[in-house]
């Protein structure tokens, strides 16, 4: 059975860089079984409730910055899967939660930069979720719960973030920046906290661990990791499978659940 995915997606310059994250998103799908579908959690997609993107085509989104006219003309044409999202809809009611649909949404870089790595061939079918930033790691976890049941289905559930998300610090740095001590201890705290599977300590992140709200100020570049951890099901067993870091400050960890 597919495990569940947290992958960091970083800069969409990571499509242009040689960066040891890069080297990992383009080899991790070599390592799982080829999914049916993929159902992805993004940090760029921010709602009020769950929502699930239904479209049957989804149109490019390039929500960033920057002057590289190279990243404005990428595509990544992977279908959507409307039948499909509209089950995962009615899975997050099953579970009590409020859910909208949204026919419209095309795919954010939170989206289509790590997929473009992981299958370049664009031909898997691809449906969006939001995350909701009002809302903590245990309204996660319960949304990522329910969609546990999909990666029984070949269906690969991945929350796409960054581990450690401070940009103002990340601008003030430079590529050979080493880890500073905070990153160090929070990306520690929270490898500890999902391999035990310590859920109320999760829920608590932001008082409980080292370097929170520093490498966090704002945490929808985590939530997504909550949405992976949820969709590994019950005593689900975390593992870290990939850890480098971007300039010293921006952790572009993945981790595997199931
Ligand atoms: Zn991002």
């Amino acid at each position: 059975m597919l495990p569940s995915l947290f992958i960091s997606h970083g800069s969409p310059r990571i499509l242009l860089q040689d960066l040891p994250s890069r080297d990992f998103l383009e080899s991790v799908a070599g390592t799982l079984p080829r999914p049916k579908a993929i159902v992805i959690a993004t940090a760029h997609w921010l709602t009020r409730i769950p929502a699930v993107g239904t479209a049957a085509h989804p149109a490019m989104i390039y929500d960033f910055g920057g002057s590289e006219r190279r990243l404005f003309e990428m595509q990544y044409p992977a279908p959507g899967a409307p039948a499909l999202a509209g089950r995962v809809a009615h899975m997050l009611a099953d579970a009590g939660l409020q859910v909208g649909i949204d026919p419209h949404r095309g795919f954010d870089h939170g989206v289509w930069v790590p997929l473009k790595l992981m299958y370049p061939a664009a031909d898997i079918p691809v449906i969006p979720v939001a995350i909701q930033p009002h809302e903590g790691p245990a309204h996660h976890i319960a949304v990522g719960r329910a969609l546990a049941g999909l990666r029984a289905e070949d269906v690969l559930v991945i929350g796409s973030g960054t581990f450690t998300h401070n940009l103002h610090r990340f601008y003030a740095e430079t590529p050979a920046t080493p880890q500073p001590p905070d990153v160090l201890a929070f990306s520690a705290w929270m490898e500890d906290a999902l391999t035990r599977g310590d859920v109320a300590a999760l829920d608590k992140y932001r008082a409980l661990a080292p370097g929170a709200v520093e490498n966090h100020p704002t945490d929808e570049h985590l939530l997504p990791i909550f949405v992976a951890f949820g969709a590994g099901g019950e005593g689900a067993q975390a593992k870290r499978i990939h850890d480098s870091a971007d300039r010293g400050v921006v952790r572009m960890d993945a981790y595997t659940f199931g």
